[in-house]
């Protein structure tokens, strides 16, 4: 039998929850962001899963890009950093990317180069986030020297990405917006043709209608993970896509006043019965979990007793009688979430799911169309 640690990925759910994405801006083209490995899902399955349904595609790094063409998708591409150095520049022209300029320095690489065929540029302006993107008070210059440039295509799309909007009542937000609107008029008012724009990550999709435009940018809503802490009447209907689940391998029962792991953090309050799961931070799990994190067994709650191992964790059964060896555990998935778990280890879902390493094996289910 193989090791029992095993991530099974739901497409379908994928796919659902890009018809949230939908439902919320109709009217919007959707470039579905699949850097690091689609958060750890599988950057070429999901992919194929969802082509149909999305316009374009997301990632950070050129080799992340060339990853999805390698495997036969022909979708356009767009590469979230842009271009990391001017032989990067050579290599998006030649396979059709779509690169941000985020820096000048950029465009002035991009003049330097000679390449095959004009890329597909779009202009990120830093409207807040203070990561990346040019000033706005250089938006519209850096519009026109993209625009004017022999090497790009026509079609200069404008995009901003927002700091907070995963805080329904963060003011920034709506800060953040007017700016990039008037950098958007500055640039329409001098140019003849309409421009496009992007600017929604998940939160602003789901949170922030004033923040609508021509393509947007879900990621952690098409894996199934709110954006928000508080509940929210369309995050509710995300399903998440990956379900991590392992084993019990052993059982034993403990007397009050033992302990349990590594530094005897869990003490035994009563006589206790304690269960091993075949999976630790070796497969994902994150090590600083909190004695007291919940996992599923027989469809209800159990209770991390100790710290996590590299290969094993241990869970309260006490109350759950009925549990044997071979009974599977699911970590995180539809009824216990990775943002719930997260929030036992000091993070968010987003790390949990992104971080997920090789060895543990991958199942995917996708229904027949
Ligand atoms: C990662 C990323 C997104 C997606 O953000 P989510 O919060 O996961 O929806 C969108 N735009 C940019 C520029 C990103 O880097």
């Amino acid at each position: 039998m193989p090791r029992p640690a095993l991530m099974t990925i739901n497409l379908d759910a994928i796919r659902h929850n890009l018809s949230v994405a939908k439902n919320c801006c109709p009217l919007s083209k959707i470039v579905a962001v699949l850097k690091a490995n689609a958060y750890g899902h599988g950057a070429v399955e999901v992919a194929f899963a969802i082509q149909d349904l999305v316009e374009m595609f997301a990632v950070s790094s050129i080799e992340e890009a060339l990853q999805l063409r390698n495997a036969g998708l022909k979708k356009r591409i767009l590469l979230l950093e842009g271009c990391f150095s001017a032989s990067e520049l050579q290599l998006a022209s030649n396979h059709d990317f779509t690169v941000v300029f985020h820096s000048e320095y950029q465009i002035d690489s991009l003049d330097k180069q000679t390449i095959e065929r004009p890329i597909e540029a779009w202009l990120k302006i830093d409207t807040g986030m203070h990561r990346l993107g040019t000033y706005a008070s250089s938006g519209l210059r850096l519009f026109n020297r993209l625009k004017q440039s022999s090497k790009t295509q026509k079609v200069i799309t404008l995009m901003t990405h927002m700091a907070s909007a995963d805080l329904l009542h963060e003011p920034y937000t709506m800060k953040q917006l007017s700016l990039f609107k008037q950098v958007k008029k500055q640039v329409m008012s001098s140019d003849d043709v309409s421009i496009s724009t992007s600017i929604g990550n998940s939160g602003t999709i789901m949170g922030w209608p004033e923040g609508k435009s021509d393509f947007i940018r879900p990621g952690i809503m098409l894996y199934g993970l709110s954006p928000f802490e508080i509940p929210h009447a369309e995050a509710d209907n995300l399903q998440p896509a990956m379900t991590l689940e392992s084993e019990i391998i052993a059982i034993r029962n403990i007397e009050k006043g033992e302990r349990v792991g590594y530094g005897s953090t869990w003490l035994a309050e009563r006589p206790s019965r304690v269960a091993t799961v075949a999976i630790g931070y070796g497969d994902g799990y994150p090590r600083n979990a909190k004695n007291g994190t919940p996992v599923m067994v027989r469809g209800k709650r159990a209770f991390l007793a100790g710290r996590v191992s590299m290969d094993m964790l241990s869970i309260d059964i006490t109350d759950l009688p009925e549990v044997r060896i071979g009974d599977k555990v699911t970590l995180w998935g539809e009824e216990l979430t990775a943002n719930e778990v997260a929030g036992w280890a000091d993070t968010i879902g987003y790390e949990l799911v992104t971080r997920m390493p090789l060895r543990v094996t991958k199942n995917y289910i996708l229904t027949a169309r």
